[in-house]
């Protein structure tokens, strides 16, 4: 049951970072919030579409440290709908993505807090769109999934790679640093070395960067380019389609150039 005492709390996504792909529900409550609470993907000039008065909280992760731990953020926002009619929870890309925008509501729901969700344009496929690679294409891909390349340090718990093998797109979030280990175990469960491969950092943003490869040659190309994270990861026969599809302009192509990658 929620209690109409509380203020609501809007599990907002802020898109992947080009402002623009921010949906117009998310920017309305944005414009109308009287406490915002973002992460450290959020693209801060969305930020100043706020009220001036309106209460601005990073809650972020930075290279590995966390400014508040979950348990923390979901005190605050419970904390936060006694004082204000309004409490934007602002993520990066859509909220139910590897946002754990699952877990708040759940917290929030279970404390009589009235929550509205506003899904929001994830990296997953949009960084892709704007690195020219559809995650599906008629007689290419039928099917794609996304999964973590991140694993929680110390548990060995592995994904079935046999079965992510078998899919026509795989595209992978927070997997710069496991790259050689997962483009190593999709070998190893009979991937095609010549499956086309690509990385986009800063996706849909004017940083936009790009490293293209194959699954046995991508792991190498990003750390000869030094890309980072934040990076998706696509393996697939549908990232060769960047080679002819790419159209951002302000995207750079690190390392070699597409004449060099052999597919
Ligand atoms: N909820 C987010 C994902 C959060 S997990 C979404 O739906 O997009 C964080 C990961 O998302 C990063 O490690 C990276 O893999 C990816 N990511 C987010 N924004 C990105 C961007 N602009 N370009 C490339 N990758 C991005």
């Amino acid at each position: 049951m929620t209690r109409p005492d509380l203020g609501t709390v809007y599990l907002v996504g802020a898109g992947p970072g080009d402002p623009g792909l921010m949906t117009v529900k998310g920017l309305a409550l944005l414009r109308a919030a009287d406490a915002i609470l973002y992460d450290a993907l959020v693209n801060l000039c969305l930020l100043q579409e706020a009220p001036i008065t309106a209460e601005l909280i990073d809650v972020g992760k930075r290279a590995g440290r966390h400014c508040l731990s979950q348990t923390e953020i979901n005190h605050l926002l419970f904390e936060l709908a006694h004082t204000c009619r309004r409490v934007v929870r602002l993520k990066g890309g859509d909220p139910f993505v590897f946002g754990r925008g699952g877990e708040e509501l759940a917290y929030l729901r279970a404390n009589g807090v009235p929550v509205e969700v506003v899904p929001g344009v994830t990296s997953a496929i949009a960084a892709l769109a704007y690195a020219g690679v559809p995650v599906t294409q008629r007689r290419l891909a039928a099917n794609f999934a996304v999964i973590t390349g991140h694993r929680a340090e110390g548990v060995a718990d592995e994904p079935n790679w046999a079965a992510l093998a078998q899919l026509d797109t795989l595209v992978v979030l927070m997997g710069v640093k496991n790259l050689p280990h997962i483009t190593a175990q999709l070998l190893a469960a009979g991937r095609d070395p010549n499956t086309p491969a690509l990385a986009v950092r800063w996706g849909t943003l004017p940083e936009q960067e790009v490293v293209a490869g194959s699954l046995a040659t991508l792991a190498g190309r990003v750390a000869e380019a030094g890309l980072e994270a934040p990076a998706v990861i696509v393996i697939g026969a549908v990232a060769a389609l960047a080679e002819t599809l790419s159209w951002f302009p302000e995207q750079r192509h690190l390392g070699n150039d597409f004449d060099d990658v052999k597919w």
